[in-house]
């Protein structure tokens, strides 16, 4: 408390005279006293007043050798000599006495001053010798009143009086005066001596005001101020000690200090040890209101001191700390919630100073660690993890940026067991808002971790098991700018290389130097990354430099946000594919050449037939004419086997022109309408229709741009076959109809005939295949080699549904097109 430090324990300042300093007021160094024989004062007198107001008493030094002196001068001359002497150091030591002093007659007059005197009334010797001593005061009956108390009781002592110098100015002093007596013992006057007390007045009266400030300070203290006497009662109090006791200043004082408070005992024991200590601080103490009302206060109290150094009593500033006792009971409550809520927390929790030492941890951490919180609080955070340094940055991060998140460690147990946690970290600050430490909660990820790591496996051992199993496909990952990242065996296989040796290299040396040179590895890349997957099929180059027909697939990874992180490229060795195809292309065109040639052949042959069978054909049918009856049985029989097989033959040739006509003699293809078609195809069947008795029935049919000569023998040979393969028992019904599939057409021709069995759905189209006896049935075994090709040459393509017993449908496709 300040308020201990002040003038009350101070050192005792008091106006009393300190050696050496000299009173500024008093000196008068110009005015030098004259030399006079006419002071009477005695020595003795003198003596007594030098030790008065002298701290170092002295005696004349020819007084010390008097005794040498007497043997050579007459005694009266000694005696005139010694007293010479006396009166000159009297004068001397009067002269040099910084008080005023003076001697007055008993007539009240003054006989003698000294320079002091001069310079304190600023009148000279001769002008103050033989005027009145009390006209130099302001108060001259006073001082009058004065010299004469002296002659009338000897001496006076510390009499207060005011000198008036000539200009005005007062000088405070006091007097101490005696009479002095002559040799003769009768009284010769006054000697008076006086104490400049302006100054020790003005500290008086600096004190006085010091008194009044610190009176005020106590009683603006807000704080109960209390003074107590050695006595344990009560010296003073303030008004905050009145509130607070409910008591008044005038009923503290002088009761006991102790009597205020809940525990007497305490409190005396209090201000004892004050007493014996010199101080105590923050001394809990409970002050007990008049009313009953409790006040915690701690008290801060020192022993204060007198002037003069001892001890007077204790001063005791109390300071109120309900407020903050209830706010520690509140901070308490809010910590054992605090404390509560972090107990209750399955995640390990932790709380760390600035030094990284650990200030705090929950039940979970000691858990987690297998340390007991006793021993966790005050190591080091760090110790605790398998990368401490990487425990340390995270803190420090925390303190450096205010928080961190999911912050990845592994934290050890005492035991060697490792757990995987993700730390979220924040700073926390004490009441002021100054960072106190950090707060972090550690999530035990292991589960997770393990959990994750057990997919990842299963994933790899997947990946590479598949990886692995489709040895056909070269599987290759490739980073983002062409390296090779891993390598299958079915790339081992199909390239050549084995993984150890390829990657980390270029993609690109899988390419031919000429798309090496035009850039293609790179535009693959490029398209692959803003397409997303590219295909090819192009010949590549495995390990030694051959050759190797790929198909391949280029297909661009991306990562969570988008962006391609590399490739993944599946490649397949089509080469013998490759091969095969070429082949089955070259014997294509070869079985077109020939099937050309042969064609050309059936038609030069069966053309050139034609004339000669023409020929024998007709002269067996005139000879049939003819001789018939005329010859003998056999010669009929004979002559008809020869037009019967010459027909055939012509039936034959017919077809087999009609068949390689189709390809190479077609007329241009025209719009034709095939209900049009349709009915002449009827037309040129009527006998055979009449004969038969077939119904023959349509939907609505298409215009078509087609050769409508052909299209009508289409029909014509599919409704022909239906008649002819007709069951017995049933009318023989035809129905034709046609379907829009896509671009085409599709016609389909439906009988109730003798049906086909499944197995020759695909022989009946080729040539001379014929299923049914040529004696039940006529036929070339052409008609629907003829049918397939005509419908191929408009680039459809013809199939057969069938059941046999029930019935055929025949259909085909017409392409929609406008021209061939
Ligand atoms: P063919 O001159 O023998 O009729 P096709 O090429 O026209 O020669 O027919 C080949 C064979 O397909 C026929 O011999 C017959 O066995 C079978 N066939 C053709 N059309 C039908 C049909 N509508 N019903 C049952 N069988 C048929």
């Amino acid at each position: 408390m300040d308020a201990l430090t002040g003038p009350h324990s101070g050192k005792p300042q008091t106006a009393a005279a300190q050696p050496g300093r000299p009173r500024k007021t008093m000196v008068c160094p110009t005015s030098r006293p004259q030399e006079s024989d006419e002071v009477g004062i005695s020595f003795s007198l003198l003596v007594q007043f030098g030790i008065n107001y002298m701290h170092k008493p002295m005696r004349p030094p020819e007084l010390r050798g008097s005794a040498k002196v007497k043997r050579n001068i007459p005694a009266r001359k000694r005696e005139q000599e010694a007293l010479r002497r006396a009166n000159a150091y009297n004068r001397s030591l009067l002269e040099a006495n910084l008080d005023p002093l003076v001697t007055i007659g008993p007539d009240g007059k003054i006989t003698d001053v000294n320079a002091a005197t001069e310079a304190v009334t600023g009148c000279a010797r001769a002008t103050l010798i033989g005027t009145d001593f009390s006209d130099y005061f302001t108060d001259p009956e006073k001082a009058r009143a004065g010299y004469q108390q002296v002659f009338h009781e000897g001496l006076v002592r510390d009499y207060p009086l005011e000198l008036r110098h000539r200009d005005g100015h007062i000088t405070s002093v006091l007097y101490n005066a005696s009479i002095y007596r002559d040799e003769s013992g009768n009284v010769a006057g006054v000697f008076a001596a006086a104490r400049d007390i302006t100054e020790r007045k003005r500290e008086q009266e600096a004190l006085r005001q010091a008194n009044a400030y610190n009176r005020s300070l106590l009683e603006a203290s807000l704080d109960p101020l209390v003074t107590i006497g050695p006595d344990g009662k009560i010296t003073d109090v303030n008004a905050a000690t009145e509130a607070v006791t409910g008591c008044a200043r005038a009923t503290l004082i002088g009761t006991d200090f102790s009597d205020y408070f809940t525990d007497p005992e305490m409190a005396r024991a209090g201000y004892q040890q004050v007493f014996r200590e010199g101080l105590v601080r923050d001394y809990p103490l409970q002050l007990r209101h008049r009313d009953g009302y409790i006040t915690s206060v701690l008290y801060n109290a020192s022993i204060y001191r007198d002037e003069n150094g001892k001890v007077v009593g204790v001063f005791a500033a109390a300071r109120d700390i309900t407020e903050r006792e209830r706010a520690q009971e509140a901070l308490r409550q809010a910590n054992a919630y605090n404390r509560s809520l972090l107990e209750t927390s399955l995640d390990p929790l932790v709380t760390i100073g600035p030094d990284g030492k650990i200030t705090d941890v929950n039940a979970a951490t000691e858990a987690v660690t297998g340390c007991a919180r006793a021993t966790l609080i005050g190591t080091d955070f760090s110790d605790y993890f398998t990368d401490p340094e990487k425990a340390r940055a995270g803190y420090r991060q925390v303190f450096h940026e205010g928080l961190v998140r999911d912050y990845p460690l592994e934290l050890r147990h005492r035991d060697g067991r490792i757990r995987s946690v993700l730390y979220n970290a924040s700073i926390y600050r004490d009441e002021r808002g100054n960072v106190a430490g950090v707060f972090a909660a550690a999530r035990d990820i292991t589960e997770r971790k393990r959990a994750e790591e057990a997919l990842r496996q299963r994933e790899q051992r997947l990946s590479s098991m598949l990886l692995e199993a489709v040895r056909d496909y070269a599987i290759i990952f490739l980073e983002v700018d062409g390296r090779v990242a891993s390598w299958n065996k079915g790339a081992e296989r199909i390239k050549g290389y084995r993984a150890e040796e390829i990657v980390g290299q270029h993609f690109s040396r899988f390419y031919t130097p000429d798309d090496i040179a035009n850039g293609k590895p790179d535009r693959e890349l490029q398209i692959a990354t803003s397409e997303g997957r590219l295909e090819d099929e192009d010949w590549r180059v495995r390990k030694g430099g051959s050759r190797f027909w790929a198909s391949v697939v280029l297909t661009a990874l991306q990562d969570a946000g988008g962006k391609v992180n590399g490739y993944v490229k599946i490649t397949r060795d089509l080469t013998a594919r490759k091969q095969a195809e070429d082949e089955i292309k070259r014997y294509t065109e070869d079985l077109k050449r020939s099937n050309q040639e042969l064609e050309h052949f059936a038609y030069v042959a069966s053309h050139d037939l034609q004339e000669p069978l023409r020929t024998v054909a007709g002269f067996s049918q005139l000879l049939a004419q003819r001789y018939r009856g005329k010859l003998d049985a056999d010669a009929d029989e004979f002559i008809t086997f020869v037009v019967e097989g010459a027909t055939r033959m012509q039936n034959l040739i017919n077809d087999l022109l009609a068949f390689s006509r189709i390809g190479t003699r077609g007329n241009p293809f025209a719009p034709v309408d095939c209900e049009e078609i349709l009915q002449i195809a009827k037309e040129n069947l009527r006998f055979t229709i009449a004969e038969s008795g077939v119904t023959i029935t349509n939907d609505p049919l298409p215009a078509l741009v087609a050769d409508q000569t052909q299209l009508t023998q289409l029909f014509q040979n599919l409704f022909s076959n239906a008649i002819k393969f007709r069951r017995p028992e049933e009318a023989p019904c035809i129905h034709v109809s046609a379907v829009r599939l896509g671009g085409a057409w599709q016609f389909s021709v439906r009988d109730n005939g003798i049906g086909i069995a499944p197995q020759y759905f695909d022989r009946i189209f080729v040539i001379f295949q014929r299923l049914h006896g040529r004696e039940e049935y006529s036929g070339t075994g052409i008609g629907l080699a003829i049918c397939k090709k005509i419908v191929e040459r408009h680039g459809g393509r013809m199939w057969v549904e069938s059941e046999p017993g029930t019935g055929s449908t025949f259909h085909f496709t017409i392409p929609d097109q406008r021209r061939n």
